[in-house]
């Protein structure tokens, strides 16, 4: 039997409810990721899949349905409490880097750490661990203007995995890249995922990446409909 790391049940969440121009985004959605499993999200652009991405990763929270994180509930969780499940077991990634640019691609997944309360020492062996995995170790000392857009992703995702989250929320993580660097950043991605016995929720437009995923879900009208395996 597989591990469930996270599981959302009948999630909603509506834009100005009430409103003439009330958006029901999501109407019911069901999402299961048992440990050590990759899962494609393919929605089309405004079908709702930051609103999902968001809710899952407790930045937002849902009109009604519920979150579980590792079998805990996150429903009734206090912010504060929220904010501490979310900093310990959810990494994001997102279509742009966000990397400081004063800081150099070490700098930048060493802080996660510090302020996780990791020794410096620690925190920059296990950075020069992750940005080995995904090939830009030689780079550790450049700052992101410095790195080509490709490295510059493949230093968030480092910095997503910082802290050893349990869960990986990416959205559209390549879609800024052109195809060819798109794919091996792609690869990188998943091979970093997989070497860390990660689980990941992975947004995307590109149906080739979906399907080397171990699963996809569609999302359709504000369901998630799973593609037949
Ligand atoms: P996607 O990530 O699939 O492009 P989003 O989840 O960002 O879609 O948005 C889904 C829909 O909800 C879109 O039609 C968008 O315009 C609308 N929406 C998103 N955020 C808000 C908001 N804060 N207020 C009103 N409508 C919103």
């Amino acid at each position: 039997m597989n591990d469930v790391v996270m599981r959302l049940s009948g999630v909603t969440k509506a834009y100005n409810a009430g409103l003439p121009n009330e958006v029901n985004v999501l109407r019911g959605c069901d999402v299961t990721l048992n440990t050590g499993e990759v899962v494609a999200l393919v929605a089309p652009s405004g079908s709702g899949k930051s609103t999902l991405l968001h809710i899952a990763g407790l930045l937002d929270v849902a009109d009604a349905g519920s979150v579980e994180i590792s079998g805990q509930a996150m429903n009734g969780l206090s912010d504060r409490r929220r904010t501490i499940v979310r900093r310990q077991d959810v990494g994001f990634v997102y279509q742009f880097h966000h990397l400081l640019p004063e800081f150099t691609a070490l700098e930048n997944v060493v802080l996660p750490q510090l302020a996780n309360g990791v020794s410096s020492g620690d925190a920059s062996a296990r950075a020069m661990d992750l940005l080995g995995k995904v090939g830009v170790a030689e780079r550790a000392d450049h700052r992101p203007a410095e790195l080509s857009g490709g490295e510059q992703q493949r230093v968030a995702f480092c910095r997503a995995l910082a802290n050893a989250p349990k869960v990986l929320l990416a959205d559209e993580p390549t879609g800024n890249l052109d195809p060819g660097t798109s794919d091996t950043v792609f690869e990188a991605l998943m091979e970093l995922v997989r070497s860390t016995g990660m689980s990941a929720l992975i947004a995307t437009h590109n149906l080739e990446l979906a399907k080397r995923m171990d699963r996809v879900l569609r999302m359709r009208d504000g369901i998630l409909v799973e593609d037949a395996g």
